[in-house]
């Protein structure tokens, strides 16, 4: 059997960087990251090749940045206006915030992998994870204000610097049930040969980080660092009630630098429905693109929602 991996030599993960970041590219794993070595469409792998950007394009949080948390951003790249109108898809109803209810207690149950929504949809599903450039993390809060899209944010607590002052801006987008929290642990280390009171104490900081910063928790959704799980982590982490494992079927590739055609190549492709997309808040190449990204999800007719409204989740049960 062929796979991305056979094809590209592509190594085991990165030792992960002491500040969190991690710090080498990681196996693309296709678009279906878990324990398995995927099968990969040659169709898509052939049309990967022919963008010139298979090896990291749909690597989950890889990192060639060379700005530390709390860096110099990179050059300036301003965020252009939203196309106008209100019949852009994906627009929520401007509805008052609802007050967060209290954080419910966790729910263990069977660990569940989720790759694509349930069943045939329009739907999709924008999950955005790390936060490692001021900028882009910026740039995204402000994208979900003004275009209403809802987004679920997967941060690490490791970049609490460059999240925390955004806070007053994502709760009312949260309380108004727009944005979504998910748990992507406190240092992004990978998981997969670590201890479970290791694999423990990094999700529950990043959880005690997310309830106090943002007034909501983040179970039942845990996103694996870099994709890596196995059953004995997911098991971990379902007792702790994330039982919804986190993983994707579409990707902006942007776990590394990426020129803006590589990007909104990969937007075309994957925007489909029923996609969970991944995409980080790691370099500023999406800033440039996010009105193409919303015309895109306009044309196509595509309902972009939060994990919770895809598959019926709530953060009032946890
Ligand atoms: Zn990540």
């Amino acid at each position: 059997m062929r796979t991305d991996r056979d094809l590209h030599g592509l190594g085991v993960p990165g030792a992960p960087h002491p500040s969190g970041r991690p710090s080498a590219v990681e196996p693309s794993n296709a678009v279906e990251p878990s324990n398995k070595v995927p099968i990969v469409d040659r169709r898509m792998l052939l049309s990967l090749l022919s963008i010139g950007a298979a090896e990291a394009l749909l690597a989950a949080c890889s990192a060639s940045a060379s700005s530390a948390p709390g860096g110099q951003p990179s050059a300036p790249n301003t965020p252009r206006e939203a196309p106008a109108g209100p019949a852009a898809a994906g627009m929520v109803a401007a509805a008052p915030g609802q007050p967060l209810p209290p954080i419910p207690p966790p729910h263990p149950g069977p660990a569940h992998p989720t790759f694509h929504a349930p069943g045939r949809t329009q739907q999709i599903a924008l999950t955005i994870d790390d936060g490692y450039d001021p900028q882009t993390v910026a740039g995204y809060v402000e994208f979900a204000q003004r275009s209403k899209i809802p987004i679920t944010f997967c941060p690490n607590g490791a970049y609490r610097q460059i999240w925390d002052q955004h806070a007053p801006a994502l709760r009312p987008l949260i309380e108004a049930g727009q944005v979504q929290i998910g748990n992507h642990t406190w240092t992004h280390h990978q998981l997969p040969g670590r201890s479970d009171a290791d694999i423990r104490a990094d999700v529950e900081k990043n959880e005690e980080w997310i309830q106090k910063t943002f007034g909501i928790t983040s179970r039942p959704w845990f996103r694996p660092p870099y994709g890596a799980h196995n059953q004995h982590v997911d098991g971990v982490v379902a007792e702790m009630g994330y039982p919804r494992i986190l993983l994707w079927n579409g990707s902006f590739g942007d776990s590394t630098q990426l020129t803006p055609d590589q990007l909104i190549g990969l937007a075309t492709r994957y925007l489909q429905p029923g996609t969970i997309m991944l995409g980080h808040a790691n370099h500023p190449t999406v800033l440039g693109l996010f009105d193409r990204i919303q015309q895109l999800i306009a044309e196509r007719h595509l309902q972009p929602v939060t994990l919770d409204t895809m598959f019926g989740t709530s953060r009032a049960t946890g």
